[in-house]
């Protein structure tokens, strides 16, 4: 049974190394997500055809349980919503790490505890709680029920070293404690970890939060990885190493993207504090947007040979991808090479722009990342912004008192003419102004991006 289990844990590894491979590529991701479902599904059933699951009574239909309302979930949440659910499915993650850890400190799956499993144990629980109640303070800021804005207290630093070390060396008694008599021990930790997690995502502003869930991503696959250390699972430290690490890079790629430094986000809002003399006034905008209206914007892309579509939040929301996919195939017809310049954070989750694209069947070649496509702005005729906003803001070049200063942006401005289609002049996910409103190239084509683009698309085709 032992060999028939660990072959099993190595097929089920290698499908998950598959799967993260193909969720790599927009072409792949749908193979990529079907090889990790059948490799969780086999570690499952071999799991539980083992003979080493006590209590099946009881866990199976916990299972089906969990699994019957982790599907209405999946299914009913909106795509805009992904990344609170997200925040939360991390927090479950992080809370069952504690409760397994506890679980396993007071009765020992081998009958007996000894100091490493007492230290496994430890950091199973430490990196649980905080992702517990880091990933509840993610999904409540995410949510707008709390308010965005970093929580920066004074000496917050100072505070997040003395909590850490207090946790990290209440270890030394808890492992030297007889018996089960260190569980004192291992309740403060788990008290004070839990209020560093919530400190530490506290301390992060709305506009870095992309790199906050990626983050807390990474830290529940380490917590797995923890407890299977602790349960001596090796499918479980498999699949919480991939999961820890992978998290890891893309939270690498996003700090990169955004111009943030990975420290800041894991030490909370490290270096958020302005610094003496970067951070002057608010910049003012004189005068107002010029508004653009259906005719002229037609009329202006009928014209045009190069047009390049920058989609964000606004898209996502309005569900206008298919309409702005037969934009694109009407352009086309006329002889206008139109394309994509994606974002790394538009939208509410990384790939977010990519998913909603694919869906509406636009071909991978004309999307291009933000890299690929900056340098082709000057020579564009027609930019249309829809529904996006923060990722087009000149301001994060220019304006250093605003909070996404630094973040790399896509430079639509240098285009000969730039549409953006939104509802209003409303700010964007950081809550600030957007001086490419005031350009004097900008045209402001007030409507819901929906609706906007199926009207276009039918003033193009008359
Ligand atoms: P923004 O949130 O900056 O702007 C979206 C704009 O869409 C709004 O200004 C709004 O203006 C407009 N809008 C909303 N509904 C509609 C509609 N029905 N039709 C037309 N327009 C609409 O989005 P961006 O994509 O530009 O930037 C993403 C932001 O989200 C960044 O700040 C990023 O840091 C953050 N973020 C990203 C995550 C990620 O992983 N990608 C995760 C969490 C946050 P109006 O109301 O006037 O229509």
């Amino acid at each position: 049974m032992e060999s028939f289990l660990t072959l099993t844990w190595m097929v089920a590894g290698v499908l998950f190394i598959s799967s993260l491979r193909g969720l790599g590529h927009q072409e792949t991701a749908r193979r990529g997500n079907g090889f990790g479902i059948v490799g969780m599904a086999l570690a499952i059933v071999a799991l539980l055809a083992s003979g080493k699951v006590a209590n099946l009574e009881l866990l199976v239909p916990a299972l089906v349980g969990g699994a019957v309302v982790g599907g209405v979930m999946a299914q009913r949440v909106a795509m805009t919503s992904m990344p609170e659910l997200v925040a939360i499915l991390h927090s479950f993650v992080g809370l069952a790490a504690v409760l397994v850890g506890f679980a396993a400190y007071l009765d020992p799956p081998d009958g007996q505890g000894n100091k490493v499993h007492d230290v496994e144990i430890w950091i199973d629980v430490l990196i649980g709680a905080i992702t517990f109640t880091g990933s509840i303070v993610a999904f409540l800021k995410l949510r707008g029920s709390v308010s965005g804005k970093p929580l920066l207290l004074p000496g917050r630093h100072m505070l997040n070293l003395v909590v850490i070390l207090a946790s990290l060396g209440l270890v030394v008694p808890f492992a030297q404690a007889e018996g089960t008599s260190g569980i004192i021990y291992l309740v403060i930790m788990s008290v004070l970890a839990g209020l560093q997690g919530i400190h530490l995502v506290a301390a992060i502003g709305g506009a870095d939060m992309p790199v906050v869930v990626s983050m807390l991503n990474s830290y529940s696959g380490w917590t797995a990885s923890a407890a299977g250390f602790m349960l001596d699972n090796n499918l479980l430290i498999i699949t919480g190493a991939l999961v820890g690490s992978s998290g890891a890079i893309l939270s690498y790629i996003m700090c990169k993207a955004m111009n943030r430094s990975l420290l800041s986000v894991i030490f909370g809002g490290f270096g958020a504090d302005p610094k003496p003399g970067s951070a002057g006034p608010a910049v003012v905008h004189e005068g107002e947007p010029i508004a653009t209206n259906l005719d002229e914007l037609v009329e202006e892309l009928s014209e045009a040979r190069e047009v390049i579509v920058v989609p964000g939040y606004g898209m996502a929301v309005a569900r206008a991808q298919h309409a702005v996919r037969q934009l694109v195939d009407v352009l086309k017809a006329k002889g206008c090479n139109t394309r994509f310049a994606i974002h790394p954070v538009a939208g509410r989750l990384p790939g977010h722009m990519n998913v909603l694209l694919a869906e509406a069947s636009v071909p991978y070649d004309i999307v291009l990342e933000m890299d690929e496509i900056n340098a082709d702005f000057p020579k564009t005729d027609v930019v249309l912004v829809i529904g996006a906003n923060d990722i087009v803001n000149p301001g994060a070049q220019t304006d250093a008192s605003s909070p996404i200063y630094g973040m790399p942006v896509l430079e639509v401005w240098k285009a000969k003419r730039v549409v953006v289609l939104k509802r209003s002049r409303s700010v964007g996910y950081a809550g600030v102004d957007n001086p490419l409103f005031y350009e004097q190239n900008t045209r402001m084509f007030y409507a819901d991006a929906k609706d906007g683009m199926e009207k276009v698309v039918a003033g193009l085709q008359k």
